[in-house]
């Protein structure tokens, strides 16, 4: 294990949050390869933390003052074996390849658990679409779209969603994929509903999420009814774990931007969820407003030079980091634990730093990590394209219902799997391994590609 982790640190030294994510998987699964020794022999956590393929490319755009920028663009082919590669595009100015390269390998874990048949992939750009006028995201959408096109597919790669890419970035890559290519296909999920989205995969992380901490809770004959909560974030996944938490009597009395974060402490109701989507999603604006229509709540700035954030110092229940990576430090964690959370539930990827896992773990909260608690999404994902391909829309109770049976069986296969290793509830080392073992038998039986 140790001559993996140097092997991959010597390689790529900078990648920080890529040699973060596999240390996890790679503290987790050595007692896996120690029962199956021809998992070592046929070297397979040297295979599955190597892209098979990476892509790097140029993208130049004209700004409305008819100024030329120059982007990077990425996408990570992490692993195929279990089917097409799937994930998403993130566009966000600390976007590189050591963080596609992290965002990529969770991805496979993640599409495993799902049950569905999707390999994991990742892509992106450092671009920053905060501030830009509609049509500068559109040329710049159709410039990233005018190389990515030649390395994506329905039945080889297909990209969704993430940090910065939302429903309007999807149209117009959409659109230039379908003049590129002339065919109306599946290739991207999260299309809008009336040319060919599934109902619910707007919502489908945040309910993903809040259906998996329900199952967590149930495990000690417990609900989120009349559970307060600390949510960061307030973008499509953070919006959408307030509104199930709200339908299952919940409580949610924080929501964050990179800026600073509301406190408000009389809950944040339907009404006013629907303030935030609208400040978000169609003005576009900060968190900061909120308080500027009600009056209780309180705006903290952040900075990230504090080393911790007070977000995470209240009194609480529930914990639903829906932001972003490492967000959730050591002292923050500290802070949780002192705060009386009981539950610490993963809609962002790696929120946590590995010392805030340790002090979940230590203190046995019921802590789910992002790649089995946020698998919903990607899930939504899955079956958006099993609707592209069969023509059909399936009713959104009817997308639903499956989207609740998948973050239940995930679940059950994270706890069966701690089990089975001697770790019940300790749903890291269940996630990881469950989503490793399937990926790896996969790759045996395709042979040495
Ligand atoms: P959005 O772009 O819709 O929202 C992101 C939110 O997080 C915004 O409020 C943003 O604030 C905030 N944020 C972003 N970067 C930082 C930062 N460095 N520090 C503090 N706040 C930050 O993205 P999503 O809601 O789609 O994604 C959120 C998380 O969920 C990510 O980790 C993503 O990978 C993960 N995820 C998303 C899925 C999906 O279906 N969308 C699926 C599975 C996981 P600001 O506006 O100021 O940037």
């Amino acid at each position: 294990m140790d001559q993996i982790m140097s092997h991959i640190i010597e390689k790529d030294p900078e990648q920080r949050a890529f040699h973060q994510a596999v240390q996890e998987v790679v503290a987790t699964v050595g007692p896996v390869l120690d029962r199956n020794l021809e998992y070592r022999k046929q070297a397979v956590l040297k295979r599955i933390t190597e892209p098979e393929r990476v892509i790097m490319f140029r993208v130049p755009w004209m700004d409305d003052e008819g100024q030329v920028h120059v982007n990077r663009g990425f996408r990570v082919q992490m692993n195929s074996a279990l089917g097409p590669y799937k994930g998403g595009l993130r566009f966000h100015p600390s976007v590189n390849l050591g963080i596609m390269k992290f965002l990529a390998f969770e991805q496979v874990f993640k599409n495993s658990l799902t049950t569905l048949a999707m390999g994991g992939s990742k892509g992106g750009s450092d671009f920053d679409p905060k501030g830009k006028s509609d049509t500068e995201v559109m040329h710049f959408c159709q410039s990233f779209m005018a190389e990515l096109f030649r390395h994506i597919g329905a039945d080889t790669d297909v990209p969704a969603g993430d940090i910065g890419v939302g429903a309007r970035e999807i149209g117009f890559l959409f659109g230039m994929y379908k003049k590129l290519k002339n065919e109306f296909t599946g290739v991207l999920t999260g299309k809008s509903l009336n040319w060919g989205g599934s109902l619910i995969r707007p919502e489908a992380t945040g309910y993903g999420a809040v259906y998996f901490a329900s199952e967590m809770l149930a495990t000690r004959s417990d609900t989120m009814e009349n559970k307060t909560c600390l949510v960061s974030g307030s973008g499509n996944v953070a919006q959408f774990t307030v509104e199930k938490i709200i339908e299952l009597g919940g409580k949610v009395m924080t929501l964050s931007d990179s800026s600073g974060y509301i406190l408000d402490e009389q809950g944040i109701d339907a009404g006013k969820l629907a303030f935030v989507k609208h400040l978000k999603n169609v003005k576009r604006g900060r968190i900061s407003e909120y308080t500027e229509q009600y009056k209780n709540a309180v705006y903290t700035p952040v900075d990230p030079a504090l080393g911790h954030n007070p977000l995470w110092d209240h009194k609480a229940d529930c914990a639903l980091p829906c932001a972003t990576q490492n967000e959730i430090n050591s002292q923050d964690a500290a802070n949780l634990v002192r705060n009386g959370v009981q539950l610490v539930c993963e809609g962002a990827n790696m929120p946590s730093t590995p010392e805030a896992v340790d002090i979940f773990l230590d203190c046995k909260l019921l802590y789910a990590p992002g790649k089995a608690a946020n698998a919903g999404g990607v899930a939504v994902s899955g079956l958006e394209m099993a609707q592209n391909s069969m023509r059909l829309s399936w009713p959104r109770q009817e997308v639903d219902k499956r989207l609740k049976q998948i973050m239940k069986s995930i679940h059950k296969t994270c706890l069966d799997a701690g089990e089975d290793y001697g770790v019940r509830g300790n749903y890291v080392a269940g996630a990881n391994i469950a989503g490793f073992v399937k990926v790896v038998n996969a790759m045996l039986d395709q042979g040495l590609v």
